[in-house]
């Protein structure tokens, strides 16, 4: 039998990984994962200190299953050999695979679906999938291994490369399963049998799941995620909450089948509406949003919270996004970048998709919907905790006081002003561009 070389990408763990039973049942296996390939590089800071790790702890897992993992520099090392891997979405990724000419196995989705035929709207596809029904969770293959016969470079080495950064997250199988245990079964209430009331927060482990960054790096996979809350619905009750966390996983999905079937287009400007816009926010708008000085403290504190920290709650990245392309008016692309750059639970679906989405070039109906900073605020931080916590400068200040634009340096734009010439720039593009299709 032929030596066939696994080559893990965004699914860095052994159970429940189909490429690896793929693998497995082609012949003695060994893993691989390439450092310069496009999933490194598209990690910033936090996410390459994550990977490092994960990798450790995987390659510990290879061993403990009778193979081993490796890690090489050059994609060139998987040329001529015979590569198995998971179909990972993404132009770069695909391409990639292409060129050592893998053997692609079904990427980790919760729902099979035919994404050519993928509609416009979540809201239709999750009614076409729904009622989920059972979920399937595979074990562990076993594996036999071979000794790697090509350059490697040793993750020692690699940790020291990496940027010293304090991971707000255990990372790796460990991570996934200690944030596993605490979500499913940690407390009374489950945590996930109150999500729909915690899951707006913005900081604190008693907020969302915390799960994205384990199913970025697939050390968790969506549907052992899914069938963990199966079992919480067995033991105790299914309600909303575990409704609408699996609710949140679908997104996953649909994002993920949406790049699939658009290809390119999840990075054009005009996105998948075709929606030529003005983004006329220039430099000064894009460096104050970023550092976190626009002078609104709800979307100053995310941002400096995501610089600091590598991460930022779903409620936070849908007003901080919001801002910059409703308000700011700056190239949504450019804030996907950023968020490419910084989150460790970038993923390239997820993050380009929403951004489409609250640009209002994606999957989104053609509407200007604006997230208010301050009624954000008062809604989602009524204390204003999260605002003193990470804007230090309004200590003591009151929780009302401190929501109020310009409360710690000036703003870059007046609110309603912005959002009145923007909103008549795009429902005017808009009304051509749908007279126009
Ligand atoms: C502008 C923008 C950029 C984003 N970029 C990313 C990204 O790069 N990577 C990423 O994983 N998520 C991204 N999200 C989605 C979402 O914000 C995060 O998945 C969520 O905040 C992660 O926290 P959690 O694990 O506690 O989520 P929970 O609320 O506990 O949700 C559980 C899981 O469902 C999935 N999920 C939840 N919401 C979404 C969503 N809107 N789209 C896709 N999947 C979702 C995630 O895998 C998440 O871990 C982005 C959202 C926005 C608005």
């Amino acid at each position: 039998m032929e030596k066939v070389v696994y080559w893990f990408r965004r699914d860095l763990r052994v159970r429940d990984n189909w490429g690896l039973i793929r693998a497995a049942s082609r012949g003695p296996v060994v893993g691989v994962f390439v450092w310069d390939s496009a999933v490194v590089g598209r990690a910033g800071r936090f996410g390459q200190a994550f990977l490092v790790d994960s990798l450790v702890q995987l390659r510990e897992e290879m061993r403990r299953c009778g193979s081993d993992l490796v890690v090489v520099r050059d994609l060139e090392e998987l040329e001529g050999r015979q590569v198995v891997c998971s179909d990972e979405v993404g132009v770069f990724e695909s391409a990639e695979a292409d060129r050592v000419g893998a053997e692609l196995v079904r990427q980790d989705f919760l729902v099979d679906y035919d994404w050519r035929k993928l509609p416009g709207i979540f809201t239709k596809f999750r009614k076409e999938v729904e009622p989920l029904g059972a979920v399937q969770v595979l074990g562990v293959p076993e594996l036999r291994g071979w000794v790697w016969d090509g350059e490697e470079c040793l993750l020692d080495q690699l940790a020291e490369e990496v940027s010293i950064v304090e991971l707000m997250m255990p990372p790796g199988l460990r991570g996934a399963a200690w944030r596993g245990t605490w979500f499913f079964s940690g407390l009374e209430p489950v945590p996930v049998s109150v999500y729909k009331d915690t899951r707006n927060g913005f900081d604190g482990w008693n907020s969302s799941s915390l799960l994205s960054s384990y199913l970025a790096w697939g050390c968790m996979s969506v549907r052992e995620a899914a069938a963990e809350v199966r079992r919480c619905e067995d033991l105790y009750a299914a309600n909303d909450s575990t409704y609408w966390f699996i609710l949140e996983l679908l997104w996953r999905d649909y994002f993920h089948y949406l790049a699939r079937q658009q290809g390119v287009k999840m990075f054009l400007r005009e996105g998948i509406q075709g929606l030529e816009l003005d983004w006329s926010g220039g430099d000064e708008l894009y460096d104050a949003w970023c550092g976190g000085w626009t002078g609104y403290p709800i979307v100053d504190a995310c941002m400096r919270q995501l610089a600091a920290t590598g991460w930022m709650s779903n409620r936070g990245r849908q007003i901080t996004a919001n801002f910059l392309t409703k308000v700011l008016n700056v190239d949504w692309r450019m804030g996907a970048e950023w968020f490419e750059r910084n989150l460790i639970d970038y993923d390239v679906a997820s993050n380009w998709g929403n951004w489409q989405y609250h640009a209002g070039v994606g999957t989104d109906g053609r509407e200007f919907r604006v997230f208010h900073p301050v009624k954000q605020a008062a809604e989602h931080d009524p204390a204003s905790e999260f605002i003193q916590k990470w804007l230090p400068e309004l200590a003591g200040v009151s929780a009302k006081e401190a929501r109020i634009p310009g409360a710690h340096c000036d703003v870059v734009v007046d609110f309603d002003e912005a959002v009145g010439v923007n909103r008549s720039q795009y429902l005017a593009r808009a009304r051509n561009s749908k007279a126009g299709s």
